[in-house]
């Protein structure tokens, strides 16, 4: 079975755009590969989050994931700084890149724009860290969206690079293609974050939901409901795209162009099929809220997994690189 890796960030509560874009793929990819799922905090500190909520949110993100479907017993499941080997391989891989190469990713840029105040070696080295998440177990393949697929090339980079100089270690890895690779925030201008506060939160009840729909954008051109739609530019109707059967999202364009169909209900029909799927979610999230002891101990499994892996990695890393054993 050929070997999957990818992360997800602990950056506030989860949101349907970490749902769609990560969750749901983890879900699938986990029966097709094998899978190792981090939650990577040591990304989260370039944005250096207060510690508690830190803490917090791993633990948010943890029930986040098992709640959406994802199996400890079929995946690795753990929480990256609980595996040390992987900034040691991060410093390794570090030492290998171009300064060229990291002033060439976008995101860094993007970054730097959102947190003038903060602008810290972690954020310019952090394509290095996602790289070492990667080959630290090999992966052959990592699912990414659209935002992501720079870093990646990168990663690919980087491991022939490091084969070449050290000799064959690395498989490269291959994309495999988010189904949802962009997911747009309530203001229709920026992706889903947080951050922005654009974001529908995957834990949210209905009635938080419908209440944050109803200021969201929609076609800006409709300004009564008097007025002809088109859903093709609407942020709401790209959401039905997700969340709404073939039949009722032909029924909703088609009110929408006629104008028989006002902006409010198609809200509500949008909130209701939202529900179906955030509803199942949340109920088992709080089943989890509930058992710490469990989740503590789904995390630990996933990190001993996940530390036997890559210390297979780093053995054969310190020995290509020249590095000594380290003491146990
Ligand atoms: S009816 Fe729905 S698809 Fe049409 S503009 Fe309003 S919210 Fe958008």
């Amino acid at each position: 079975m050929a070997r999957i890796m990818s992360g997800v960030q602990p950056t506030g509560n989860l949101h349907i755009g970490n749902y769609l874009g990560a969750l749901v793929n983890w879900v699938r990819l986990q029966d097709q590969y094998e899978a190792y799922f981090s939650i990577v905090d040591l990304h989260a500190l370039t944005g250096r989050p207060e510690p508690a909520a830190l803490r917090h949110a791993v633990r948010e993100v943890a029930i986040g994931v098992l709640a959406s479907g994802v199996d400890p017993e079929r995946a690795t499941v753990f929480v990256q700084s609980h595996v040390p080997q992987h900034t040691e391989l991060a410093w390794v891989l570090t030492c290998l890149t171009p300064l060229g190469d990291l002033n060439r990713m976008t995101q860094f840029k993007d970054k730097s724009q959102h947190q003038p105040d903060n602008i810290n070696t972690g954020l310019f080295t952090y394509p290095v860290l996602q790289t070492a998440d990667i080959v630290l177990y090999r992966a052959d393949r990592v699912p990414v969206g659209e935002d992501q697929e720079q870093h990646l090339e990168l990663a690919r980079e980087t491991v022939r690079r490091f084969n070449h100089v050290y000799g064959e270690t690395f498989p490269e890895p291959q994309v495999v293609k988010s189904s949802a690779p962009r997911v747009m925030g309530l203001d229709g201008e920026s992706k889903m974050s947080k951050s922005r506060n654009n974001e529908i939160g995957l834990f949210e009840t209905a009635d938080e939901t419908m209440l944050k729909l109803r200021g969201a954008k929609t076609d800006p051109a409709r300004l009564r409901k008097t007025d002809k739609g088109t859903p093709e530019v609407c942020n709401i109707y790209s959401y039905h795209g997700f969340f709404t059967g073939e039949v009722q999202r032909a029924a909703i364009a088609t009110g929408c162009r006629s104008a028989q169909l006002g902006c409010v209900d198609c809200k509500k029909l949008l909130a209701q099929n939202l529900e179906v799927v955030k509803g199942p979610i949340r109920e088992r999230a709080a089943v989890l809220r509930e058992q710490p002891r469990r989740l503590e101990e789904i995390l630990a499994a996933g990190a001993h997994r996940a530390r036997a892996e890559a210390e297979k990695t780093m053995v054969l890393v310190r020995e290509r690189v020249g590095l000594g054993a380290p003491r146990s």
